[in-house]
């Protein structure tokens, strides 16, 4: 929002300098401002959308293609007050495929009073036609202490803004949204079959954690391995760490500390692999079913096997 509020501001001022005062800067930020547009996938996340048809049952995973095909017939229409209008699209790599030619059509001979922002966790997933007419930026991500205090700032309290945080810890946007219970739900059976893995090292638990991690397909068992690695790195953490200060999923501390006794760095090991695997799903089809479970049986296989235990 900071880069579109320099898109369309007409004070003049330094970037960033009285964004209090000045009156675009403000109404930017408060989503207000006439000629900055959002498109999200969510649409919750969107701003001032041109209409379009939306298909019901959307699970707001992709930003739909019509709203795409809107925004580049809408793209060159004249800018209500600043000189240049503010065309973001935030998430551009979880974009409908169909949506891309559109897209690529706008971005290839752009309206002049117009700039795009594109915004994407994994740019590699952008048709390179698309990736060649932009400047890409690396834009820091927010701690999760951060995430926590803009969470805390919409009014919720100290313990959910903590616990939302720890899902998303560098975007309020995504913790905001997050579906708390389901995610909790899921977290508790994941930390619960690697717990059974590491405590009691039979293949009936490393089966059961494979079967929690491949439940979707090969983004949902991508997240999963995703979180696996964070709790396996927060049990690692959690051991030397009574009061849980440096404990991302500080509300499942005990069991966390439970886990932590089988070895850090076993459990530092298992999650460099299950992040290796989760960037594997983003790349040619697996089978997710079977790498889960070759990944949950390779941890128990490389354990050491304690005799008299
Ligand atoms: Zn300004």
């Amino acid at each position: 929002m900071a880069e579109a509020a320099h898109v369309v501001c007409r004070s003049g001022h330094l970037p960033g300098e009285p964004a209090e005062t000045c009156p675009d800067c403000r109404r930017v930020r408060r989503k207000e401002h006439p000629d900055v547009m959002v498109a999200a996938p969510e649409s919750s996340r969107r701003v001032n959308p041109p209409p379009f048809e939306e298909t019901s049952g959307s699970k707001e995973t992709t930003i739909p293609t019509a709203l795409v095909r809107a925004l580049a017939a809408d793209a060159s229409r004249h800018p209500y007050e600043s000189p240049r209008r503010a065309i973001i699209l935030l998430d551009v790599d979880r974009t409908e495929p169909a949506a891309y030619s559109a897209l690529l059509k706008v971005l290839e001979e752009p309206p002049s009073r117009a700039r795009f922002l594109l915004t994407a966790t994994r740019p590699r997933l952008l048709p390179s036609t698309i990736l060649s007419r932009v400047a890409l930026h690396t834009v820091p991500a927010l701690s999760r202490a951060a995430t926590a205090a803009a969470l805390r700032t919409r009014g919720l309290s100290v313990e959910e803004a903590d616990a939302r945080a720890a899902f998303f810890p560098a975007d309020a946007e995504e913790a905001a949204g997050l579906n708390l219970s389901e995610e909790r739900e899921v977290r508790d059976r994941i930390l619960a079959a690697v717990s059974g893995l590491f405590l009691s090292r039979s293949v009936s638990w490393a089966l059961a954690l494979a079967a929690v991690l491949a439940e979707g397909d090969g983004d949902d068992a991508a997240q999963r391995l995703g979180l696996l690695a964070v709790l396996l790195r927060d049990a690692a953490t959690a051991t030397g760490d009574p009061a849980g200060a440096a404990v991302i999923h500080r509300e499942r501390l005990a069991d966390l500390a439970r886990l932590g006794a089988s070895g850090p760095r076993e459990l530092l090991d298992a999650a460099e692999r299950a992040l290796t695997l989760a960037a594997d799903f983003d790349g040619p089809r697996l089978n997710v079913r079977l790498a889960c479970e070759e990944f949950a049986l390779g941890i128990l296989g490389e354990m050491p096997v304690l005799l008299g235990r």
